[in-house]
């Protein structure tokens, strides 16, 4: 590990004015401690945040939740309201991690948290997103786990969230907080696709921190759920995930909010799935009809060809648990 210096921030205040100076944010640590310990990361000063007060849970008037970035995952995945009103939310967080890592982990970590591409953590690799302009060794290499949507010449790694395909599905909005002020982020545009540029991966300024993530209220019924298809049932990192919100009113699809995870380079919204349902009336051949377009677009490597057909049938599968179906 190399040599760093450590601050606690005392107030908001005090973590900006660290960040601008070229500080990094740390609070549950669980990826950035690991990745130090590798020393794929070498910041030279470390800002504790985890005692700034962002550590609320809000339902709104309307049926919308504002969760803080310090929320624990295990805080947000047991608290009523968010079971409650988006059972997608909770699922996503208790299918990931294990509970030590969930009782540590924040909300604000969860999505800032680098990919799982094991050459990316091999500092002796060809990596673009640690090393720009170094080359990417998963494109030639064993590339089973990687992305088939999204991805460029340069970077194919996935985005390893579970909660963030939750977000990116039911279009919540990134608050942050710099030395300019707030302002608001659409959750798909918060997380960046690699292009030529895979080193950069969100769309924060310089010492912008993350306050919380807004979900929107949306309309009532609402029935929503979680699946993640992985090599072992626990702790382990998505091959594919289907995050899935369903408003069926008088028997017919009036809302639809669909993500898929494990095969994006970032959480994978999937707005030709929901155009094939929003208007009509669930049944087994409108799942499978509607999943049949997951995959539109990929491009498969050597070793995950198979993501493709295990995507469209977790969809299916996800919207039959989800939607019903006869
Ligand atoms: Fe690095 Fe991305 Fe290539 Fe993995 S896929 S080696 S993270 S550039």
């Amino acid at each position: 590990m190399h040599p760093f210096s450590y601050t606690k921030a005392a107030d908001t205040r005090q973590a900006l004015d660290a960040g601008r100076d070229g500080g990094r944010y740390i609070a549950g640590g669980t990826t950035l401690v690991d990745l130090m310990r590798e020393t794929v990361e070498r910041p030279r000063t470390l800002v504790d945040i985890s005692g700034l007060p962002l550590r609320e849970i809000v339902v709104t008037r309307r049926g919308g939740l504002r969760i803080g970035a310090l929320v624990r995952m295990s805080e947000a995945a047991t608290h009523r309201g968010v079971r409650a009103l988006f059972p997608v939310i909770s699922q996503a967080l208790e299918l990931s991690a294990s509970a030590q890592l969930r009782n540590m982990a924040t909300i604000g970590g969860n999505i800032m948290q680098r990919t799982r591409c094991t050459y990316f953590r091999d500092v002796t690799a060809a990596c673009n997103k640690r090393e720009a302009g170094s080359g990417c060794a998963a494109l030639h290499g064993v590339n089973r786990t990687h992305a088939i949507l999204g991805t460029s010449d340069d970077c194919v790694a996935t985005h390893p969230s579970d909660v963030a395909v939750a977000f990116a599905a039911l279009e919540a909005t990134v608050v942050l907080l710099g030395p300019d002020g707030e302002r608001t982020v659409p959750f798909a545009n918060f997380l960046l696709k690699p292009g030529s540029t895979p080193n950069r991966e969100q769309a924060l300024r310089r010492g912008e921190l993350i306050t919380a993530v807004e979900i929107p209220a949306l309309p009532r019924p609402l029935k929503s759920g979680y699946l993640k298809v992985r090599d072992r049932q626990s702790y382990e990192f998505a091959l594919t995930s289907a995050a899935v919100a369903l408003h069926i009113r008088g028997g017919v699809i009036h809302a639809a909010k669909v993500a898929a995870g494990g095969v994006g380079t970032v959480p994978w919204k999937l707005p030709a799935v929901e155009r094939e349902l929003i208007g009509k009336r669930p049944s087994n051949t409108l799942w499978a009809k509607a999943a049949e377009r997951a995959a539109d677009g990929a491009r498969p490597l050597q070793h995950n060809r198979f993501k493709v057909e295990l995507l469209k049938r977790t969809v299916e599968r996800q919207l039959r648990v989800v939607g019903g179906g006869k």
